[in-house]
């Protein structure tokens, strides 16, 4: 499965498509209702299905529940159902269940069979109204699912999700393999001797944010103004993915150019957090590997992880000593057996390379590529 993305052209027709995602929105928080009340009075979780046939019911009645696609509604129900699932599970770990949402910042609807059809050229048919959108790419796949969403400026997507047809195309180009680390200061440091910054835009536009940030609060509450400021910021958010997904495309095509295997340590962002205390997520370390499993994946080259808790970094690369602690701050030490001198992030990323060398044989090198063999 792959998702593509396209965007629907602006246009007056498109207030019907925000009309739709606002009734999604009300429909959402009236099952988020439903399942608190039910907890209330029986003392149980509410079931899916039932859930389902309920809304469906009321869905008839209520002319403006009645915009949204039948199937819409089901995926509504199934989307909070996992939710749940997901609470039930981890609960003891602190996931939430889910919540109510403002309407106007709800973002989506899904299709699955019906109320979408391709016109040719780039007009599509959704709920029985003919959208333009930018085709950007043919869609040759075969389509399981269309979302439609709404942005924070008000712009409308389209998100199409197909059968991705497994390409094995298998290329071993350099003979290299390599292993990563990621870091605070550098991006990246390699197991070959170089290293990766982040580029300076990450540090400016987080200036420039805090300072639309600054003027949104300034602004009257349901002002023009504040409108203005808020367009602005959300602007501001947009631009820095953009540079960043940009920089990370270019980034991931020059490293599948030097290397066929490429190992990481799985992330575990929750520690990071704890490690480093701010928002890792501002890295986009996530959306950087995913973006460079999917170059390597069209290369034929290979993405592979190594087990999470393995100390990388207190291991000497060495002669394989495992220190008892090691403080962040430390950046460089030497090996109280072989003596030798360890950066700490090369170290790390060096001792990648060896485990997922020697652990992540043919069988396990899964996560990208299954058909790569060495
Ligand atoms: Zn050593």
């Amino acid at each position: 499965m792959k998702t593509l993305k396209f965007k629907l052209y602006n246009h007056k027709r498109n207030r019907h498509l925000k009309c739709i995602v606002n009734a999604s929105g009300t429909i959402y928080n009236h099952c988020i209702a439903l399942h608190r009340r039910y907890y209330r009075m029986w003392g149980k979780h509410l079931n899916c299905s039932k859930l389902q046939k309920h809304i469906a019911k009321l869905r008839k009645r209520n002319p403006s529940w009645k915009t949204v696609d039948a199937q819409a509604v089901q995926d509504i129900c199934q989307r909070i159902e996992k939710a749940y699932q997901l609470f039930f599970k981890h609960r003891d770990k602190g996931v939430r269940p889910p919540g109510f949402k403002k309407v106007k910042k709800y973002k989506s609807f899904t299709l699955k069979q019906n109320n979408y059809k391709f016109l040719g050229e780039n007009r599509v048919k959704i709920c029985g109204r003919v959208y333009q959108f930018w085709k950007s790419r043919e869609i040759e796949e075969k389509i399981k699912t269309v979302t439609v969403k709404r942005t924070p400026l008000g712009e409308m997507f389209m998100f199409v999700t197909v059968d991705a047809p497994s390409e094995p195309t298998v290329k071993v180009e350099t003979g290299k393999s390599a292993g990563f680390d990621f870091g605070l200061k550098t991006f990246l440091t390699t197991s070959e001797g170089f290293s990766i910054d982040a580029p300076l835009f990450f540090k400016q536009s987080l200036r420039e944010i805090q300072k639309a940030n600054r003027e949104l609060s300034r602004k009257q509450k349901g002002s023009h103004n504040r409108e203005r400021a808020r367009k602005n910021l959300v602007r501001r958010h947009e631009d820095i993915v953009h540079r960043r997904e940009d920089w990370f495309w270019k980034l991931a095509h020059w490293l599948t150019d030097r290397f066929d295997v490429l190992y990481f340590e799985t992330l575990n962002l929750k520690a990071m957090q704890r490690l480093w205390g701010r928002k890792v997520s501002d890295l986009g370390f996530r959306s950087f590997l995913q973006i460079l499993e999917w170059v390597a994946q069209k290369k034929g080259k290979v993405v592979a992880y190594i087990d999470r808790w393995f100390p990388s970094s207190k291991t000497c690369s060495g002669c394989g000593y495992v220190l008892d602690e090691l403080d962040l701050s430390v950046r460089r030490w030497r090996c109280p057996s072989c003596g030798s001198e360890n950066d700490r992030d090369e170290n790390a990323a060096i001792n990648i390379k060896q485990v997922g060398a020697s652990t992540c044989g043919r069988g396990k090198v899964s996560q990208a590529q299954p058909a790569f063999t060495v």
